[in-house]
């Protein structure tokens, strides 16, 4: 079994189970997922209003994302809760007699020896602090497995010598496998958004975006009693857009600014970014940073593929353009003035306004060594025997939407060579 399509699909669909609008399920998988049908009055406008322009309704598990659609989330419809890898995976085995978890534990390096000659190294084990602070020493009897993400996993193996020929120079730590693409091919979904004000008559959870006591109230009051309302939900996406009942700040002067009045909000991301970037760690006192986001450097390079910018700016125009004229949606929105019919603008809006998701991917690609890969197609690190990243890092190509049910995806393949590699 290999990375094509079909793996990639019986390991997605491993992972879950799919509860239908209807009630059916479908997978036997550990996530629960919760697909809902369109509710309110404007999520099917949306979804009308995207077919009028001629983008059929799609489906959202089908990987064919050429129109609207409800994708699901990652929810149990029996319990309203959030379904996630720690109730998931992990509570059902926390009493294998095989499993150890370490909470309030940081990695600090993994413990690599090369041997002499051109013999690949071996991870001997990972030097950790405890919760109690100390430093121990963790012993592998086979194998390592990074899944730190997309920023801690490159860091990691930098500061374990996993890296450019000048971490000695940067970091002052010996270089074990001289391998530069650690922490480069950085990618990251950039978005921008439209806001549209409704009319008055229109149903918003603008209030309780406001944090509006009243507003508030019955929301808890909803989700307390018959498990329904803004708290027991955090879909609002649907097509290739996200699409949201309520104000956001995109173009606010603070994140935090919520503005009076009723709104739909319409987020544009960019799926595949040429433009790429890097992380690479600034200082080698592993301790000291393993738990903040300092002692990286991050450098997004967002736009600077000039294409990304002039595709961000299209879908700007576009979606100015759908939304005011696609009908039913158009008949909900207060008068609206077209800001983007010149490209140059909408290019300026892109770039003082666009804001990276949190979606990063490629920095431990899996991919050819010498086209710029840091793991081979079973996820050990070039250059080692013993040592694997099974994580989000190791994505080559930024998924088209959010990233997170390919991990499991990738999680559930990975977990499957590293079973047979082991045998
Ligand atoms: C605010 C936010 C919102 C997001 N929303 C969405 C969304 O709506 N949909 C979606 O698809 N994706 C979303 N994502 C992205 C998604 O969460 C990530 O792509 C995904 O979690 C990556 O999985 P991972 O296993 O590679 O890394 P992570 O989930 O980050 O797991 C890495 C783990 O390693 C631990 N760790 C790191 N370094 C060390 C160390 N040195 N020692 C010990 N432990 C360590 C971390 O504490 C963490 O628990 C969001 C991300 C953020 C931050």
């Amino acid at each position: 079994m290999g990375w094509d399509y079909a793996a990639y699909e019986k390991a997605l669909q491993k992972s879950f189970t799919l509860h239908k609008p209807d009630g059916v399920t479908e997978g036997n998988g550990p996530l629960q997922l919760t697909l809902h049908a369109a509710e309110s009055p404007l999520e099917k406008a949306w979804i009308e209003g995207l077919k009028s322009l001629g983008f059929p309704v799609t489906d959202p598990l089908s990987g064919r994302l050429g129109g609207p659609n409800i994708a699901p989330e990652s929810s149990d419809p029996r319990t309203k809760q959030r379904s996630g890898a720690a109730n998931a995976y992990l509570d059902p085995t926390r009493s294998r007699l095989n499993l150890t978890v370490r909470p309030e534990t940081t990695v600090t390096k993994v413990l690599l020896e090369k041997p002499s000659g051109d013999g690949k190294a071996v991870a001997k084990g990972v030097q950790i602090i405890a919760h109690d602070g100390s430093l121990q020493t963790v012993k592998a009897r086979k194998e390592v497995i990074i899944s730190a993400s997309a920023i801690k996993s490159p860091r990691l193996l930098e500061l374990s010598g996993v890296g450019g020929s000048e971490l000695r120079q940067r970091l002052g730590v010996d270089v074990i496998v001289d391998n530069p693409f650690v922490g480069e091919n950085l990618q990251n979904h950039l978005f921008i958004g439209l806001v549209f004000e409704v009319q008055d008559d229109v149903d918003t959870i603008d209030a309780f975006f406001r944090q509006e006591p009243d507003a508030v109230g019955a929301a808890l009051q909803d989700y307390d009693s018959k498990g329904i309302g803004p708290l027991s939900t955090s879909n609002m996406a649907l097509g290739n857009y996200v699409f949201g009942l309520a104000y956001a700040p995109f173009d606010a002067p603070s994140p935090n600014y919520r503005a009076p009045g009723k709104y739909v909000s319409v987020a544009i991301e960019l799926s595949h970014p040429l433009s790429r970037g890097s992380v690479h760690t600034t200082s080698a006192d592993g301790a000291k940073y393993a738990k903040t986001s300092e002692g990286v450097a991050i450098d997004f390079c967002y736009l600077s593929n000039p294409l990304d910018l002039d595709v961000l700016a299209r879908q700007v125009r576009f979606t100015e353009d759908a939304i005011t004229l696609a009908e039913p949606i158009a008949r909900y929105l207060k008068p609206y003035t077209k800001s983007f019919e010149d490209l140059d603008v909408a290019k300026e809006y892109v770039r003082r306004t666009g804001d990276g998701a949190y979606h990063y991917t490629g920095t431990c690609s899996m991919m050819p060594r010498d086209l710029g890969g840091v793991v081979d197609n079973r996820l050990r690190i070039y250059g080692t025997c013993n040592l694997r990243v099974l994580d989000v890092s190791i994505i080559l190509l930024a998924p088209t939407a959010n990233p997170q049910a390919v991990v499991y995806a990738v999680a559930e393949l990975g977990a499957s060579f590293i079973k047979e590699d082991l045998q």
